[in-house]
């Protein structure tokens, strides 16, 4: 049985389609969103036969001697993308992929009662295969919109370990990049932890044909108790793992939710590795003491919107030194992850509270779901920004199609202007995954009836039919 898993996670995505030549995109504007890089109206980028970035910068090419020598190679391929913009693939640091199947529900729901509706109405009738159609339902439409890397944040529901471990493999099994998030609910022996966490830990081999980027760990011992807590940082440590908590997000229990916070600092979670997903309402002192220690948070504008939960004070975090990634959380708080919305949203919600427009620009809120984000998630070595060396994972965005207009700023254009639908092509480690909206390769319409189908038992088992 092990043998058969590992087998599985070693299979790059990419071991069933020849290698890619080497390829230069050349004409389009290109961003980019290395740190400080401001966009570049006439840019090209070289991407390797080994599925990295070779190359990228201002003109067509022509002078780099990387581009002379990829040109010498047989295979070598131009692709001419004048009136397009190209971009990274957008990183999503907070996402639940298996809510894909969720969508609009609990409509007039905060947190607490959405979590009723969905998580403890819906969660003891999961059963087997529908943790991993609902995570490629997820991982699928993320892809299409934009999002080439994920940050899965998983659930069990109490469930049975094959079951929960179907959002690991299916994830797998689509071109999505993804960091997975280990929830220990159920695994309370620390040698159980361990001997789950080693083979998965072992699959950990980033390259641009593998999904898989790094694991890190959901740690529930918040909710359940300070010894679980501390055991759960403790191992995060001892692996080398980053830790998410959801963290201040309804404003309805943000008081009780702050007194919490010695519990935290108790349990040692506290430290760099530490993401805080939503993290709204921090008093000072919380705010300086987790941008002194190096932890980060993850704002899900669309997701607090969706769920009334508040709007953090984003520039305040960011001039206090706090680490801040974007997420577009589960589809069934953010229904649509659009990540073009998600930055949309959040930059004209920080500009309603401050009444006017200072403050994050456009070029920042992409920045900061894109590179922010990988290095919050700590895999920014291989993805978030277009530079040499790292992984091949781009957008090629058509201003053109649907029409939107000249474009005056680049930056503005894709924050204000466009929408996923704009995104002609994703490209991941160089290989072409989505066209036109459509996942190559991928039959939607089996998995949308597979889906459909789980959903409507699922309802019959849960009285709601
Ligand atoms: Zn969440």
């Amino acid at each position: 049985m092990r043998f058969r898993q590992l087998a599985v996670w070693a299979l790059g995505f990419g071991a069933t389609t020849a290698a890619a030549a080497a390829t230069l995109y050349r004409g389009a504007t290109l961003l980019t969103l290395a740190a400080a890089a401001a966009p570049i109206p006439d840019g090209y980028l070289l991407v390797g036969d080994d599925g990295r970035i070779a190359a990228a910068g201002a003109g067509n090419g022509e002078a780099d001697p990387a581009v002379a020598a990829a040109k010498a190679k047989p295979g070598f391929a131009v692709a001419e993308l004048k009136g397009r913009i190209v971009m990274p693939g957008f990183v999503s640091g907070h996402s639940h992929l298996w809510q894909s199947a969720f969508r609009g529900i609990g409509p007039a729901t905060e947190l607490k009662a959405w979590l009723q509706a969905l998580h403890y109405t819906y969660g003891a009738h999961f059963g087997a295969g529908d943790f991993g159609a609902f995570t490629k339902h997820g991982a699928y439409d993320q892809l299409r919109h934009g999002v080439t890397t994920t940050y899965n944040h998983s659930h069990w529901f109490g469930r049975n370990f094959a079951w929960y471990r179907e959002q690991f493999e299916a994830e797998q099994e689509t071109p999505q990049r993804f960091v997975f998030a280990w929830v220990n609910e159920g695994q309370a022996d620390d040698a159980v932890w361990r001997e789950r966490l080693r083979p998965a830990m072992a699959a950990v081999q980033p390259a641009p044909d593998r999904a898989l980027l790094g694991l890190s760990i959901n740690a529930t011992g918040i909710y359940r108790g300070p010894a679980l807590f501390a055991r759960e940082i403790a191992l995060a440590k001892e692996f080398g793992l980053t830790v998410q908590v959801h963290y201040l997000e309804p404003a309805a229990s943000q008081v009780e939710d702050r007194a919490a916070w010695p519990k935290f600092k108790a349990a040692g979670a506290v430290f760099r590795g530490m993401s805080f997903a939503h993290f709204i309402h921090p008093d000072d002192v919380m705010l300086g003491e987790a941008a002194a220690a190096g932890a980060a948070m993850i704002w899900n504008p669309l997701s607090n919107g969706r769920l009334g939960s508040g709007l953090p004070p984003i520039e305040r975090y960011l001039e206090d030194g706090l680490r801040v990634g974007m997420g577009v959380d589960g589809q069934a708080s953010a229904d649509i992850s659009d990540p073009f919305e998600n930055v949309r949203f959040g930059l004209y919600a920080l500009r309603l509270r401050r009444e006017n427009s200072g403050g994050l620009q456009p070029i920042d809120v992409l920045r900061l779901h894109t590179l922010k984000t990988a290095e919050v998630l700590g895999v920014e070595r291989w993805v978030g920004s277009l530079e040499v060396g790292k992984f091949a994972d781009f957008l090629v965005v058509d201003p053109a199609e649907p029409a939107t207009g000249p474009v005056w700023d680049p930056a503005a254009h894709l924050v204000f202007a466009c929408s996923s639908r704009n995104v002609a092509e994703v490209y991941i480690g160089g290989r072409k995954v989505v066209a036109a909206g459509k996942v190559l390769g991928h039959d939607a319409a089996a998995l949308e009836a597979d889906v459909a189908a789980r959903i409507a038992g699922m309802k019959r088992k849960a009285g709601k039919l």
